[in-house]
């Protein structure tokens, strides 16, 4: 059988060695509407054998021209949008309006790195003798393997390419197999631009075969994956074995602080627009919410309402604010992670079930009192599950916050400078963001420490980690 979706390598479209593929499906229906190539280990020789050359090429193209080819790139894939949004909620669930700003993020993040590309600047180093010269000079690291994953396809998978090329890499991307064909546009886009065969390859297949065989590969010199903690250490261990340099955005378990002197009405109502933002199935969505117990009873009540006001369906459906989950294994994460919650002694405020049985849909829910022995209070949910509890002291309130081996985000509701900047310092995560839910613009850091893992995915720090630093010293002594 022809894919629908096939694998871009040195600058051409084509079925995987040997022809396999596998079914993609819409998570609102169930239903099968197309396929993805598989890549062989031929097909993977190839690409290595093109991003050497095309990383040969392109490091040698100047970075004004390189940003010239990624923002024809970029108007593209804007003048595209209608056609790339339905693809992916189709593929992936989401609602139409978040579906179009991704689209839009993704040609935003082509756009930034493009430009940062023409600010990679050295530095000369005053040299302690006459006549000599000591520069450091910034060069791109080499070939990269990408993972990206199905949450976001477009957008993660634009911070992985847009930092790769931006700074001169050339890149082999494996992108999600359940969720490629809008992915496959944003590839496209970037050939029709005119960025040279070889600069961007796009594989699918299974995923282990492929990190496999790409991360100890010679031809790489550097590695990114976005995806889970247990497989992101697994990964770094290979990467480790072969001295290739890390980028890893892995699982996270948001704290979101609520004080007492917060604006309840705004921060329930960016808390639950923020949670249930594509089902939930974020790095970076909140999941614990530590309420002061002044205002626990009020604020409980008016989340509980905006979430029970969200209208859930279809992603093509109007005005719907919730999609589907993205794969059946989140529902049944959702259904055995609530079970559990209950079981040892949590309750339901609202949500809790899946709803219907058709496609992947499961209520906006919100648990509390959830005893910290439950599982969800230690694994990260991933679906559009939360959990409050009161506190009453900001020590045991921290505590709690920085208890779980992660350290992505983390979110704080105050009107108090002096809070706001206590709760800043005093919390382990990578982010943090008060009063409102600002993260994720290409221009700022995006990572975290702990088990949320290391680097950077936005800003100049996201560049560092594609270039390596050159040390000339150079005597012009006769
Ligand atoms: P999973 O751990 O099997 O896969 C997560 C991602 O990693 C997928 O994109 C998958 O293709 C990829 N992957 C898995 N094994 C791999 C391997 N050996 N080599 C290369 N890539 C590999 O889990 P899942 O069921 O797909 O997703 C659920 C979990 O993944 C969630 O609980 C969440 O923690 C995590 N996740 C995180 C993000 C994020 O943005 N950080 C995105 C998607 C999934």
């Amino acid at each position: 059988m022809t894919a629908t979706v096939q694998l871009y390598i040195d600058g051409a479209w084509r079925d995987g060695h040997g022809n396999r593929t596998l079914d993609v499906v819409d998570p609102a229906t169930g239903q099968k509407h197309g396929a993805v190539a598989v890549a062989g280990i031929e097909d993977l020789e190839d690409a290595c054998a093109a991003a050497a050359k095309g990383f040969r090429q392109w490091r040698a193209t100047s970075a004004y021209e390189r940003c010239k080819l990624m923002r024809k790139a970029a108007a593209l894939i804007r003048e595209r949008l209608e056609d790339i949004a339905p693809l992916l909620t189709r593929e992936q669930g989401k609602p139409m309006a978040q579906a179009r700003q991704e689209v839009e993020s993704s040609a935003d993040i082509l756009d930034w790195f493009a430009e940062e590309g023409r600010r990679v600047y050295g530095r000369i180093i005053p040299s302690r003798v006459p006549d000599v010269t000591l520069t450091v000079r910034r060069e791109p690291v080499g070939p990269v393997a990408a993972f990206s994953p199905w949450n976001f396809p477009l957008a993660q998978a634009a911070r992985k390419i847009g930092a790769a090329i931006g700074s001169g890499c050339s890149i082999i991307l494996k992108g999600p197999e359940e969720t490629p064909a809008a992915l496959a546009r944003i590839v496209a886009a970037l050939g029709d631009a005119g960025i040279p065969a070889g600069v961007v390859n796009l594989v699918y297949g299974v995923p282990s075969q492929i990190s496999g065989f790409l991360i100890p590969h010679p031809v790489i010199r550097k590695v990114s994956f976005t995806g889970s903690t247990a497989v992101g250490k697994e990964l770094a261990s290979l990467a480790g074995a072969h001295m290739k340099r890390v980028t890893m955005e892995l699982g996270g378990h948001s704290p979101t602080i609520v004080f007492e002197d917060a604006n309840l009405e705004l921060a329930a109502k960016l808390l639950t627009g923020f949670k249930f933002r594509n089902a939930g199935q974020v790095c970076t969505s909140p999941t614990r919410i530590l309420v002061h117990e002044k205002v626990y009873g009020a604020f409980k009540d008016n989340l509980v309402a905006h979430a029970r006001a969200l209208k859930v369906g279809s992603g093509f459906e109007a005005d719907v604010d919730m999609g589907p989950l993205a794969n059946p294994r989140r529902v049944q994460a959702m259904e055995s992670l609530t079970q559990d919650a209950v079981d040892v002694g949590g309750a339901v405020a609202t949500g809790g079930r899946r709803i219907g049985n058709q496609g992947n849909f499961f209520e906006p829910t919100i648990l509390e009192n959830v005893p910290r022995s439950a599982r969800i209070m230690n694994d990260e949910p991933f679906g559009p599950i939360m959990m409050m509890q009161p506190f009453a002291d900001f020590d045991a309130m921290i505590a709690e916050a920085n208890r779980l081996p992660y350290g992505l985000a983390a979110y704080a509701y105050t009107r108090s400078a002096s809070t706001a900047a206590k709760v800043s310092e005093a919390v382990e995560s990578g982010m943090v963001s008060i009063n409102h839910h600002g993260l994720g613009l290409p221009e700022t850091p995006f990572g975290g420490v702990k088990d949320s893992g290391y680097g950077s995915e936005g800003g100049s720090e996201a560049m560092e980690a594609y270039l390596v630093s050159k040390f000339v010293t150079h005597s012009t002594v006769d």
